[in-house]
């Protein structure tokens, strides 16, 4: 009776333990997915600097059109939260827009802008991820490896993010991409959140500016980036 009693006891503690053991949160096996993701969405230019301007079209004025409509579409997507850098005509540095990706706490970042120049027949959009020889500023305090670790993965994610946005673009403009491209952007040097600059047209071709200033297809596009970014968050890992 006394050794069955230990039996049980050791046999009880035993399945506590394996109990318990279930309930610890897998370590190592990715991050849990967020209930909620936050895209800071930067519609570039603004204030004293137009960006391109080409007939009646000013950049600095549609990627602020575009900007509020994304914010608009996305309050339809339970937790995708969309903040802007600007929501007025008004100038901001490079610096600041970095600075808004950091208070925020942005899980990704949308630049937005239009294209123009490669010659008159240039046309379409393009989507530009950061350069993977990109160099970020070392702070001298945390370790360089685990920058690196971070870098590569929101490199990583970078074109991941690429991919599901110039999928949903292509429903608005089909066989209009340029490809995806890689480029230097210092709006995300030294960020470890993904990133992209879309160029959405250009302001240089007859047809993209007609179609970039109506407002339906400002509307279609608004609604294909949110697409892309609902796309890139459900597969986050
Ligand atoms: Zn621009």
């Amino acid at each position: 009776m006394e050794l069955m009693n230990g039996w049980r006891m050791k046999y009880g503690v035993f399945t506590l333990a394996v109990f318990l053991f279930c309930l610890i949160p897998m370590a190592g096996s990715g991050a849990p997915q967020q209930d909620s993701y936050t895209v800071l969405l930067d519609p570039a230019h603004g204030g004293d600097d137009p960006g391109v301007t080409s007939d009646k079209l000013r950049e600095k004025e549609l990627t602020l059109n575009l900007a509020l409509l994304v914010r608009e579409e996305a309050q339809k997507i339970p937790g995708l939260q969309v903040k802007l850098t600007r929501s007025t005509d008004r100038t901001l540095s490079i610096a600041e827009r970095v600075k808004a990706a950091g208070t925020m706490k942005a899980d990704a970042l949308l630049s937005l802008h239009v294209n123009a120049g490669f010659g008159k027949k240039a046309s379409g959009y393009e989507v530009y991820f950061p350069g993977f020889r990109q160099s970020v500023p070392s702070g001298g305090d945390s370790s360089p490896i685990i920058k690196d670790m971070a870098r590569n993965t929101s490199l990583n994610d970078s074109v991941r993010l690429a991919q599901r946005i110039q999928s949903a673009l292509e429903t608005v403009f089909p066989r209009k991409g340029r490809g995806l491209r890689d480029a230097p952007i210092p709006i995300l040097d030294g960020l470890t959140i993904p990133g992209l600059v879309v160029e959405i047209g250009f302001a240089t071709d007859p047809d993209d500016r007609k179609r970039l200033t109506a407002e339906q297809t400002q509307r279609a596009v608004a609604r294909a980036l949110v697409t892309g970014l609902r796309d890139y968050f459900r597969k986050a890992p």
